[in-house]
């Protein structure tokens, strides 16, 4: 085990490293900065501008000048942070989003780009560019599909929706409302969710089914309640209070709006409380209580500014009723030139009816029957284009109803698609991450297996090496100088070349072992190979056969030449200086020598002629060459 344990160490080494180089100071940076901007998606600071400006400049310093994706998400948001109630407010959220959309990379992110035109849109529709809004959310939406970008989707729709509900196309307010909803839903975005279902409760409201608008706003209200977010279910007061009201429950309406109107007032929010005003104003008109009305809308006044054409509208024709009813007729007609302006921007037909129907009565009041004819006869052209409207929506409210299903399985198939190529993100994410394992641990592995090998190869080196070679003397073993002997010999056939043999032998050895010890017999064995070597060169290769038995392979060598080498080994020794050796000691070996002949067709005989000679020297008195 201990073995391995370098291996695991470098390992542990190597993916601690990976992974310390991904989670540096930026991506962690960059981490905070997708947390803060979820929250800013899932729409936490949605009634909170404070919040949502601090959410934005928390952001800021934690993303990178040049990581181009994230500073176009930081744009797309800041984009929004526009308060329309505060002056200046729509044409800088106009001219900023013109800015953004100049952005050089921009086309590279084309979902950046939709929602800044998202953005643009929703800010010209408050600007009052009511007609190229709605174009703007067409061509976005159709793109979003494009897209797949469930999320912008739900956006254009929701924002259409609320258009088409303003406008009184409420079937189509209620198709994209509707729609939305489900996206909302399926995205997992509750705030989203209940602003949207306001939304659809306030088209039924418009659309003039007052029952099902009281069924959603209470459902509201109770959803508002349970989140202790009791702002907004007094809001919802307030719309039931309107739907009672045009289902002409007055006395029902006025409690309500009061209700509304003290809770605001208890908050000490003015800007709140003189909206509910306005709109009890409306229903003390229509139970006849002028003075209380009148009270309201003074208090309203100062609050509500042409810039929230909405409530201003409503604010100035209940003044110009209250000043028909007083027979304030001049003053009468400014109000109603004011609201008109307002109604007219807004393109609101059921305002612009109403305040007609007024018109009428004061030109009436003042015996202007030609005018007053004007107004009835413009009145008429307006309620019937609304008759019309709500006729057609009546029945496309069915169809609308019925298609419900049909767009929740076409959104059911967007998020099927979306989920399946997050899924896609992630595995590929995953593979990016485990591939660079998988490298960098291959890469380990394959310099380990190299280093191994190495080793394994140096070792099967030593090892034949040593497999070869006689450890005592160094010189190569039986076994090395037999198959060079073999070789040697079929090269010299072919090549018809010489070749010689030496074979010797140490003289009375036995004796050496004897006398000196063993010691000296194998230091005397060195010494012989040291002479080989020193009389042989390079050129010709020497090895220990047997005890004290050694072979010579001389390539190239004929007999005279191969006689004289043997002659000079032999001298060598004899006449060798063995002051290293014990006193009295010397050595001398006798050679044979064998040369290959024509008739040779063998390596065997022509070895067991060195050996035969080598026989013959003994037999002569050792110390001395013979040849065969
Ligand atoms: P001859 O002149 O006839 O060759 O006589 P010799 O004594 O050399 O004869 P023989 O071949 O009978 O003896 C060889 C001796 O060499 C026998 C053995 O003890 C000795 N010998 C063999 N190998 C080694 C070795 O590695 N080291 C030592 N010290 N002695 C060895
Ligand atoms: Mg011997
Ligand atoms: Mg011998």
């Amino acid at each position: 085990m201990a073995k391995f344990n370098p291996f695991i160490k470098l390992i542990t080494l190597l993916i601690t490293l990976s992974f310390s180089s991904i989670s540096n100071a930026t991506l962690s940076n960059n981490a905070e900065a997708d947390a803060l901007f979820t929250r800013i998606d899932n729409g936490e600071a949605v009634y909170d501008n404070e919040l949502y400006l601090n959410l934005l400049n928390q952001i800021e310093p934690l993303i990178a000048k040049n990581d181009v994706n994230r500073q176009l998400r930081l744009a797309r948001a800041r984009c929004w942070s526009h308060n329309i109630f505060e002056p200046g407010q729509i044409a800088k959220a106009l001219d900023f989003a013109k800015h953004a959309l100049t952005h050089p990379q921009l086309s590279s992110y084309p979902n950046h780009k939709l929602g800044l035109e998202l953005c643009q849109t929703w800010y010209a529709e408050r600007d009052g560019d009511v007609e190229s809004a709605l174009n703007g959310y067409n061509n976005i939406l159709r793109k979003a599909y494009a897209l797949e970008d469930l999320r912008l989707v739900a956006d254009s729709r929701a924002m259409r929706g609320y258009l088409h509900s303003f406008q009184g196309n409420f079937s189509q307010a209620l198709e994209d409302l509707i729609s939305a909803q489900s996206l909302y839903d399926n995205l997992d975005l509750p705030i989203f969710v209940e602003i949207n279902l306001y939304e659809i409760a306030k088209a039924y409201r418009r659309f003039g089914d007052q029952k099902s608008a009281i069924r959603y706003f209470r459902k509201l209200e109770q959803i508002k309640r349970k989140n202790n977010n009791f702002d907004s279910a007094n809001t919802m007061l307030a719309s039931i209070a309107i739907a009672e009201e045009e289902l002409g429950n007055l006395h029902k309406s006025k409690a309500l709006f009061e209700q509304s109107y003290q809770y605001w007032q208890k908050k000490g929010d003015d800007s709140l409380k003189a909206t509910v005003a306005v709109n009890i104003a409306g229903t003390l008109i229509k139970l006849g209580e002028f003075k209380q009305a009148k009270k309201y809308l003074a208090e309203a006044e100062p609050i509500i500014l042409e810039n929230d054409p909405g409530f201003y509208s409503y604010m100035h024709l209940f003044y110009a009723q209250i000043y028909l009813a007083e027979k304030q007729l001049e003053q009468a007609h400014n109000s109603v030139a004011l609201s008109r302006a307002a109604f007219s921007s807004l393109k609101n037909a059921s305002g612009l009816a109403q305040l007609l129907q007024i018109e009428t009565q004061i030109f009436r009041e003042q015996g202007l029957w030609q005018r007053a004819f004007n107004s009835q006869t413009a009145y008429i052209e307006i309620h019937n284009q609304i008759d019309d409207k709500l006729l057609s929506s009546y029945t496309t409210e069915m169809r609308t109803r019925f298609n419900t299903e049909q767009i929740e399985n076409e959104n059911r198939h967007l998020i099927e698609n979306q989920k399946l190529r997050e899924l896609e993100l992630t595995m590929l994410e995953q593979n990016k991450l485990q591939q660079g394992i998988i490298i960098a641990l291959g890469g380990l592995l394959i310099v380990i297996i190299s280093l191994f090998a190495y080793k394994q190869s140096q070792k099967n080196k030593l090892l034949s090496a040593l497999a070869l070679t006689d450890d005592l003397t160094q010189l190569p073993n039986r076994r090395y100088i037999y198959n060079k002997a073999q070789r040697c010999f079929e090269e010299a056939l072919i090549y018809e070349r010489p070749l010689s043999f030496i074979a010797f032998d140490a003289d009375y050895f036995k004796r050496i072992n004897d006398t000196y010890g063993h010691e000296v017999g194998d230091n005397t064995l060195k010494f012989l190979a040291d002479s080989c070597r020193a009389v042989l060169g390079t050129k010709y290769i020497a090895a220990r056969v047997g005890g004290e038995e050694f072979l010579v392979v001389l390539p190239n060598t004929d007999k005279a030449q191969a006689i004289n080498v043997a002659e000079e080994l032999v001298q060598r020794i004899r006449n060798a200086n063995f002051s290293s050796f014990p006193e009295g000691f010397s050595i001398t070996i006798s050679a044979g020598v064998s040369s290959l002949e024509v008739t040779d067709n063998k390596l065997l005989p022509l070895l067991k002629r060195a050996d035969d000679a080598l026989y013959h020297a003994k037999h002569q008195g050792r110390d001395q060459v013979k040849s065969l």
